[in-house]
C-alpha cells in the first residue's frame, strides 16, 4: 500500500529543517552541498551535516557548496538536490505515493525567487507544494497568538535575512526583510580583524570568534581568544589576541540595521498594534537571536521589552509542523499550487 505523506521543510540560508506530521522536526543539518568537481557536471557526494564535515578533509576535487545566499537560492540545481536527499531521509525509506510539502520563503521575495523554492520542491520530489512565509512560520513556532486579533512582533535572525513582521489576526500586516545576518556578521568580523590587526582568517574562524565571545552589549565575564590568520605584511600565519569588544565593535554597524528595521517596522504599524507589543513585547528567534545581548540592545534601543523563543533555531520549522498537524496548508493566504 502507498501512503500519502506531508513535509514541512524550513529552507534557510545556513540551515535546512524537515518536520513530519505526526512526528514534528527529525532533520536538522546545515545547508552545504559537497560536489565532486572532477565530473561534468559536478556530482553531488554528499549534503547536510555529512557535506560539511567533508570541508578541508578530501581531496581538492570535492568542494563544498551553500546552495542559498541571502536568504535566497542562489543555485537552483543544487538546492533541488539537497532538498531531494533531505526529503527522501525524512521518508526513511518508505514507499510514497504523495508528498505534500510546505516549504518556507523570506517575506519580501521577488516572484521569480519564490518560484524558485517551489520548483525545487517540486525536483525534490512533491507532488504538492506551498509555501509560508518565515516570520508567520516562526512566529506560530514560538507560539505566538497569530490567530487573534492583537499584535505580535517576530524578529527572526538567520544566515542570510532577518525579517521582522507584525501579525495580526492569521496574516502579516506589515514586515521588513534585509540581507543582514548572521553571514554578514561573520564577514564584518574579517573586515574588523583585516583592518585593525592586519590579520586575514576564514569564515568558520569569524563564526567561531561570534559564538564564543561575540555579543551585541557589553556582558559580564568577557573574555578573549586567540586566532590564527594570514598577516597580510608578510603572509606568514600569525596568532592575534581577540577580546568580546573587538567582536562588538566589528558588529556595530549590521546590528544597527538591523535595530533600525525594528524600528521602522514599528513606526509603520498602526497604533492599536504597536499598543499590543509593547504590552507583549517582542519575540527573537533564529541563530541570530542567540548572540549575545542582542535582545538587551533592541529593547533598549527601541524602548520595548524584548524576549528571545524558546529553541529560536527551530522556531520556523517547529511553525511548519504546527500547521501540518492542523492540516492548515494555506497560512497567510497565500495559495501556491
Ligand atoms: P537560516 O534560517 O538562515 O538557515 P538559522 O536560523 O539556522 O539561519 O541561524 C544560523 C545563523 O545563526 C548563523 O549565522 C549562525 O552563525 C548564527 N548563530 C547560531 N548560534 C549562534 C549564537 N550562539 N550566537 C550568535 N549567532 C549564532
Ligand atoms: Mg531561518
Amino acid at each position: 500500500m502507498l501512503f500519502s505523506q506531508d513535509i514541512g521543510i524550513d529552507l534557510g540560508t545556513a540551515n535546512t529543517l524537515v518536520s513530519v506530521k505526526g512526528k514534528g522536526i527529525i532533520i536538522r543539518e546545515p545547508s552545504v552541498v559537497a560536489l565532486d568537481v572532477r565530473m561534468t557536471p559536478p556530482k553531488v557526494v554528499a549534503v547536510g551535516e555529512e557535506a560539511k564535515r567533508m570541508i578541508g578533509r578530501t581531496p581538492g576535487s570535492i568542494t563544498a557548496v551553500r546552495p542559498l545566499k541571502d536568504g535566497v537560492i542562489s543555485d537552483f540545481n543544487m538546492t533541488s538536490d539537497m532538498l531531494r536527499a533531505f526529503v527522501r531521509k525524512a521518508m526513511a525509506g518508505n514507499p510514497i505515493a504523495r508528498v505534500r510539502v510546505m516549504i518556507t520563503i523570506p517575506s519580501s521575495v521577488t516572484e521569480v525567487e519564490r518560484k524558485a523554492v517551489h520548483d525545487a520542491a517540486k525536483n525534490a520530489g512533491a507532488r504538492y507544494v506551498s509555501l509560508i512565509e518565515e516570520p508567520m512560520a516562526a512566529a506560530i513556532g514560538a507560539g505566538l497568538p497569530v490567530a487573534e486579533a492583537t499584535g505580535s512582533m517576530i524578529v527572526d535572525i538567520g544566515g542570510g535575512t532577518c525579517e521582522v513582521a507584525v501579525i495580526s489576526l492569521g496574516d502579516i500586516v506589515t514586515s521588513r526583510s534585509i540581507r543582514m545576518a548572521g553571514d554578514k556578521f561573520d564577514e564584518a568580523i574579517i573586515a574588523y580583524v583585516r583592518r585593525k590587526y592586519n590579520l586575514l582568517i576564514g569564515e568558520r574562524t569569524a563564526e567561531d570568534l561570534k559564538l564564543s565571545i561575540g555579543s551585541a552589549y557589553p556582558y559580564a565575564g568577557e573574555g578573549k581568544v586567540t586566532v590564527r590568520g594570514r598577516n597580510l605584511l608578510d603572509s606568514l600565519p600569525k596568532n592575534v589576541e581577540i577580546s568580546a569588544e573587538d567582536i562588538r565593535e566589528a558588529l556595530e554597524d549590521p546590528l544597527t540595521q538591523i535595530v533600525e528595521t525594528v524600528r521602522t517596522t514599528l513606526e509603520k504599524t498602526p497604533p492599536e498594534l504597536a499598543s499590543d507589543i509593547v504590552d507583549r513585547g517582542i519575540i527573537l528567534s533564529g541563530g541570530g537571536a542567540l548572540l549575545r545581548g542582542l535582545d538587551k540592545l533592541i529593547a533598549k534601543e527601541v524602548g520595548i521589552t524584548v524576549k528571545i523563543a524558546k529553541n529560536p533555531l527551530d522556531c520556523v520549522a517547529a511553525g511548519t509542523a504546527v500547521c501540518l498537524e492542523k492540516d492548515n496548508l494555506h497560512i497567510g493566504g497565500k495559495r501556491n499550487g
